[in-house]
């Protein structure tokens, strides 16, 4: 297994990804524009976009913004409605796995930028029978929420006639450098088909032995073509026009708008995915079955082209959390309707066997291709390394809010605080 020599990405990273003769990959070396770019001039950039897309007659919305109770969401909004003077419409698809902590995020992002928003549900019976489908076809419990999440905005675009949408970070620019940041790349279906959804899009779905038809795919559905250039529809990521650091991005809403943090079981980073019971959970534990891979890595990876972190305590980090086994695993099968047996036997069959195999008790043993799980294959040049210059401190939780919502089980529409 190749690794780079400065962060922890691999060769089986499911983005793509290259390393250069010196063994360093895209993705440290597109990070480093981060620290080259003039800033300044790329943020007048973005509001040159933005003023095109102002509705000066004020019979519209000026642009659509995805959110959710994490993940960016008050960051961005803070920074189009609150620094740009933009006047968005919110969407948000419902996930249905939501945790007390993101209803109330999502309810205080509702009323402190006052903002109209609009919310999809879809069916619970039909996420469900689509989510069994996905665990059979490629071993996701989260293809429903991906996809939602990134059709319901362009639907709402074609429909409302909003052409401008608006992303926060683009991965493939921020985690494995596809792109270049003066690239400007622009939201693709074609993108989000190999990459997000892992290359199964809603049409694929539609399946006897699933007994998934074509009504039941519709809210998970791509605009045509035709649609989307009569409308104009493009989509935007501000990590193309702002220094990108999730962290501290974080820890500014926290300040300013009491966003609420929450302990996640497979990773240190509590601001991002604190909405979700399963996406830092079994989500994430599945992607290591998968994939030998984590967020954990993604999260370390950042830290240490920020400059927050070495690679050696990284590697320890890594350690920590890769092996965690799921703690909601419970209340998933609970709301499926499987048992814990059956969910094993599916996800087994998507194991990636170049990183698992079964041992002489028939156990399904790691192999030592992993850097976290051999240290021999772990070699350092010194000379590639960043200089830490900010201490790494841990993620803040915060202070845990009151709502009547039930505690320890999915909220499918929640009163919030
Ligand atoms: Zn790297």
């Amino acid at each position: 297994m190749i690794y780079c020599k400065r962060c922890l990405y691999a060769e089986n990273h499911p983005l793509n990804i290259v390393f250069n003769e010196k063994g360093l990959c895209s993705g440290c070396l597109i990070h480093e524009e981060k620290d080259k770019i003039n800033w300044i001039e790329r943020s007048k950039k973005l509001e040159s976009i933005l003023l095109n897309y102002k509705n000066i007659s004020g019979n519209n919305y000026d642009c659509i913004i995805p959110v959710s109770g994490s993940r960016d969401s008050f960051f961005i909004v803070h920074t189009i409605k609150n620094v740009y003077k933009m006047n968005p419409l919110l969407v948000t698809y419902n996930k249905q796995y939501n945790t007390d902590v993101g209803i109330r995020n999502l309810a205080k992002l509702r009323t402190v930028f006052n903002c109209d928003i609009m919310t999809l549900t879809v069916s619970p019976e039909i996420v469900k029978k689509i989510t069994r489908a996905t665990m059979r076809k490629m071993g996701s419990i989260y293809w429903h929420c991906i996809a939602g999440q990134t059709v319901y905005p362009v639907q709402t675009a074609v429909k409302f006639k909003i052409p401008l949408i608006i992303w926060g970070a683009h991965q493939g620019v921020d985690q494995v450098g596809m792109f270049s940041h003066i690239d400007e790349v622009e939201m693709t279906r074609k993108y989000r088909k190999e990459h997000d959804l892992m290359g199964y899009e809603a049409e694929d779905l539609i399946d006897e032995f699933d007994q998934i038809y074509e009504q039941d795919i519709s809210q998970f559905k791509y605009p045509e073509d035709i649609e989307i250039e009569k409308i104009g529809v493009r989509g935007i990521y501000l990590n193309n026009y702002i220094r990108w650091d999730s962290k501290a991005q974080h820890e500014a809403m926290i300040k300013l708008y009491n966003y609420e943090t929450n302990y996640q079981t497979r990773t240190f980073d509590h601001y991002n995915d604190v909405d979700c019971y399963n996406y830092s959970d079994i989500h994430d534990y599945i992607k290591f079955l998968k994939h030998g891979y984590g967020k954990i890595i993604d999260h370390v990876t950042r830290e240490i082209r920020l400059k927050r972190l070495k690679r050696n305590d990284a590697i320890n980090i890594v350690k920590k959390y890769i092996y965690k086994k799921p703690e909601n695993l419970d209340l998933f099968l609970d709301w499926i309707g499987m048992t814990e047996n059956g969910f094993n036997y599916i996800i087994d069959q998507h194991r990636n066997k170049k990183f698992w195999h079964r041992n002489e008790n028939w156990e399904w043993e790691l192999k030592q291709t992993l850097i976290f799980n051999n240290s021999k294959i772990h070699s350092i040049d010194e000379s590639l390394q960043l200089n830490v210059n900010e201490e790494f401190k841990n993620f803040i939780i915060t202070e845990q809010k009151y709502s009547s919502d039930k505690k320890n089980s999915y909220i499918l529409i929640g009163k919030g605080c």
